[in-house]
């Protein structure tokens, strides 16, 4: 049955939830701190992964997914206010985070992590090839990872799998505890079988739906630009992101979020148009992700 679940009640009402103090599996003994999400207790041990995007597009991107005690912020384009600001919306100290785990090197999705992780002296985990090309690499501590090797970050298993987009070593997640399985993918120029398999079987799933490819062409893009965000190594335009949902078995589907949508080459409207029309959902059903503010929490 599909049905987006927003967590409105992972809100508190005034902002922040003070950090807790204790060692968790990835870096025993060096003071890592643990997500502080005890009122709600229930779910600790439970299967449940719980995400949230402080902002999705061209201009910044940055996504939380949490696990029991743990709390990973996936990419940061924002600046430290900014990025504070919107982390206190969804009720989260940057004390609190785990770390930051890093796509690529592109602005809208690193251009935060160096000052953040520095002030809070959080742990960043990264291809080699991202790592490499960071242009704030002055980071305080680094985990590289393999683009085809799964690993454990606290309670989130986290399954990383590369894309073809124009970055030196650019990957994309399923984050996954027990069988709460979401997958994001963004920045991608193509669908491969190897994104396919991934991303079978997510019961929640972040989907970049960058540009309506008429919009593209008669939009204010040069060619050469216009050229870079259709090729196979640029952006996932509309009807291919409508075709790796025919792909993927979607029944066990019940939240899907629309993510990085252009503001020039797309509107929401066009990109929810072309998506249930290939779902056969209602055209309101999945979600999308804005570019000036959070969404809400969900889980999967
Ligand atoms: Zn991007
Ligand atoms: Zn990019």
């Amino acid at each position: 049955m599909l049905g987006k679940r927003p967590l409105e009640h992972f809100k508190t009402a005034n902002g922040t939830i003070a950090p807790t103090q204790s060692v968790d599996r990835w870096d025993e003994g060096k003071g890592a701190r643990r997500y502080p999400f005890q009122p709600w207790g229930v779910y600790q041990g439970g299967s449940i992964v719980r995400f949230a995007s402080l902002g999705s597009g061209s201009a910044g991107n940055a996504t939380l997914i949490a696990a029991a005690d743990t709390c990973l912020l996936l990419d940061c384009g924002f600046t430290i206010k900014e990025t504070v600001r919107r982390l206190a919306n969804l009720g989260v100290s940057p004390e609190s985070l785990t770390g930051i785990a890093v796509t690529h090197e592109h602005a809208d999705h690193a251009g935060g992590v160096g000052p953040l992780a520095r002030r809070f002296d959080l742990p960043v985990w990264a291809t080699y090839g991202t790592l490499a090309m960071l242009r704030d690499s002055d980071l305080p501590r680094i985990t590289p990872i393999h683009a085809h090797r799964s690993l454990q970050i606290g309670d989130l298993e986290v399954h990383p799998f590369p894309v073809p987009h124009d970055a030196a070593e650019p990957c994309q997640f399923v984050f996954a505890c027990r069988d709460a399985r979401l997958g994001v993918l963004t920045d991608t120029g193509s669908i491969t079988a190897h994104i396919v398999s991934h991303l079978r079987g997510c019961r929640s799933l972040i989907l970049e739906c960058n540009h309506d490819a008429d919009m593209l062409r008669a939009g204010p893009y040069p060619p050469a630009v216009q050229a870079r965000v259709a090729s196979p190594y640029g952006h996932l335009g509309n009807h291919q992101a409508a075709e790796l949902l025919q792909k993927l078995a979607t029944d066990e589907l019940d939240t899907l979020l629309l993510a990085h949508i252009s503001g020039n080459n797309n509107t929401p409207e066009e990109a929810l148009r072309c998506v249930s029309a290939a779902l056969g959902c209602a055209p309101d059903w999945p979600g999308v992700l804005r570019q000036e503010s959070e969404s809400d929490w969900f889980e999967v």
